[in-house]
């Protein structure tokens, strides 16, 4: 334990240098919120045939920055290519989904269902994406385009609050197909994580981009009737707290008590 701390002390001592050369620099913005960047202290535990599994381990007051995003080409490209298909809105206009059959239409309106109360606000809260979902988010757009190759990550992130601050400990999973695999998912890494006294802050995962006729559209910032049901069956055998969705702009945040609310498969 000894060793990582003394990497992230290194990491503070870095953004304090960048602020001295900045003398222009908002000085109500403490040190260490002086960038969003990939916490050193990375581990794998799988890297085999486009799937990777791989822990965290960092602070919050590493990534606890209001306004700050990652510097990282990839994410940047992403949202750029969304910016410019006039795609950066809170609700995304899509082409609408191809219905064949009455199993697929009684999907759709349990889908329909979960979405109105995602974006009457019914039901959780959509907020900008924070610093530390972004580097999850630009994790996998680092691997594959978000654009090109649409690709999800599945991320369990949790806390262990100590007499110094709260420490953060993140499980992060992906392939290279649309779907992570289940040995992506980490849960067996999560459990003897929560064993050791941790608790399951949030699970995040990404909805991947749309088709607005020829442009770009925003995936849906909520949860699916399958994402329901998956974070439901976390809460109730893991204690999970909050469940995330984001598109790389917006995240849709809701406790576990309030996804009761949703239809689940
Ligand atoms: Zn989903």
């Amino acid at each position: 334990m000894k060793s990582m701390a003394g990497s992230w002390v290194m990491v503070v001592a870095l953004g304090s240098l960048a602020c001295e050369r900045n003398p222009e620099r908002d000085a109500t913005i403490s040190d260490s919120a002086s960038a969003c960047s990939m916490p050193t202290r990375r581990a794998t535990i799988l890297d085999q045939d486009g799937v990777i599994l791989e822990t965290w381990s960092l602070r919050l007051e590493e990534v606890d920055h209001d306004r700050l995003l990652p510097d990282v080409p990839a994410f940047l490209e992403y949202r750029a290519a969304l910016e410019r298909d006039g795609a950066v809105v809170v609700r995304p206009v899509a082409d609408p989904p191809v219905i064949r059959n009455e199993a697929e239409a009684d999907m759709w309106r349990d889908e329909d269902f979960n979405n109105k109360l995602v974006f009457t606000g019914a039901v959780g809260s959509i907020d900008p994406i924070t610093c530390l979902d972004a580097l999850l988010f630009s994790r996998q757009a680092s691997r594959f385009s978000q654009v090109e190759r649409p690709t999800e990550f599945l991320a369990s992130v949790l806390r262990r609050d100590t007499g110094t601050g709260t420490d953060l400990f993140v499980v992060f999973g992906a392939g290279s197909e649309m779907f992570p695999p289940r040995e992506a998912y980490g849960l067996d890494v999560v459990d003897s994580v929560l064993a050791e006294g941790w608790s399951y802050w949030y699970a995040i995962h990404n909805h991947t981009v749309q088709r607005n006729g020829d442009l770009l559209a925003l995936g849906v910032p909520g949860p699916s009737t399958s994402d329901v049901g998956l974070s439901r069956a976390l809460a109730e055998e893991r204690g999970l707290q909050f469940a995330k969705v984001t598109n790389g702009f917006y995240s849709f945040t809701a406790s576990a008590e309030e996804l009761g609310a949703f239809r689940a498969r």
